[in-house]
């Protein structure tokens, strides 16, 4: 599988500084964003990303508004919640409405790899089954 692409969302900088070295030492490709609007900018630029990690609390637009609005312009993109004690319940609210998993934080780095990956696997599966249909569609039109 080539390295997952993931975007990195919070708006606690040494956070996201930190976290985007580790998870580039193992080998992902990550780039960051510190608000729900920047978000929504890169992925716009980005359209091949995999996974978005996703802070729940921000100010301005929070992670919950924000996972809206991905998925209404990148419904395949898949979105891990990260949140405090505090908010777990929007996390919840996130799984609802089309987040892949949620993380507590602080998180553990190896549960955060392995959650990319699932993450990143189930995206590009989905992405293959939706090519095979529009194989399939495109050669029935055409009699075949
Ligand atoms: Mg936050």
């Amino acid at each position: 599988m080539n390295a997952p692409f993931v975007l990195l969302v919070d708006d606690e900088v040494p956070f996201v500084e930190t976290m985007t070295k580790r998870l580039t030492k193992r080998n992902l490709r990550v780039i960051m964003a510190f608000s729900g609007q920047e978000a929504l900018e890169k992925l716009d630029k980005n359209r091949n990303l995999d996974v978005i990690i996703l802070d729940v609390k921000m100010p301005g637009m929070d992670g919950i508004q924000t996972l809206g609005e991905i998925k209404k312009v990148h419904p395949l993109v898949e979105i891990i919640m990260l949140t405090g004690h505090a908010t777990v319940e929007s996390a919840i609210d996130g799984m609802r409405a089309g987040a892949y998993d949620y993380l507590m934080k602080p998180c553990d780095l190896e549960q955060l790899m392995l959650k990319v990956e699932e993450a990143t696997k189930k995206k590009r599966d989905h992405e293959e089954k939706i090519k095979e249909a529009q194989v399939k569609e495109a050669l029935s039109t055409h009699g075949l």
